[in-house]
């Protein structure tokens, strides 16, 4: 077993998950793969956790990888970043599914006048033939807000 260097307590750490990830690897001097199998991670779970594409860890994994970095859980809670926080969904992703299926169900039976669910404003609709995932002829319902940017795609 490889003996990792201590992190000197005087060495300030990065100030994002990414970057302290791999700060304190490479003062450890611990490869990808070698943190990778003493966190039981998978080496492509490590890269993106260090390019910055997943910000924030699940309570087992940060646990994981901070035993593996032989550092304190809170190292790395402390600079982890929930997506929330970093771009909230606009609100038209957050209507639920039931919501658009009722509509697309209101469209197919030709029932007029519908508003947007988003903004009350009027809805554009369209009933276009297709073919389902077997190949049968089935119909699917558009629909567009001439207001606000909501679609409906089912
Ligand atoms: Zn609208």
């Amino acid at each position: 077993m490889k003996q990792f260097k201590p992190i000197p307590t005087n060495q300030p750490l990065a100030p994002t998950l990414a970057r302290r990830i791999v700060q304190v690897r490479e003062i450890r001097n611990m490869t990808v793969l070698d943190l990778a199998t003493l966190a039981n991670f998978s080496i492509k779970r490590v890269e993106d956790l260090e390019s910055g594409l997943e910000t924030w860890l699940s309570s087992t994994d940060r646990q994981r990888l901070a035993k593996a970095l032989s550092v304190e859980p809170a190292l790395l809670k402390e600079v982890e970043k929930r997506h929330s926080e970093i771009a909230p969904l606009p609100e038209s992703h957050m209507l639920n599914a039931e919501t658009a299926e009722r509509l697309a169900q209101d469209i197919l039976d030709g029932i007029g006048g519908l508003k947007c669910p988003d903004c009350g404003a009027e809805l554009k609709t369209n009933v276009i033939d297709g073919f389902d995932m077997d190949g049968f002829p089935t119909q699917f319902a558009k629909a567009f807000c001439v207001k606000c940017p909501y679609v409906l795609r089912i």
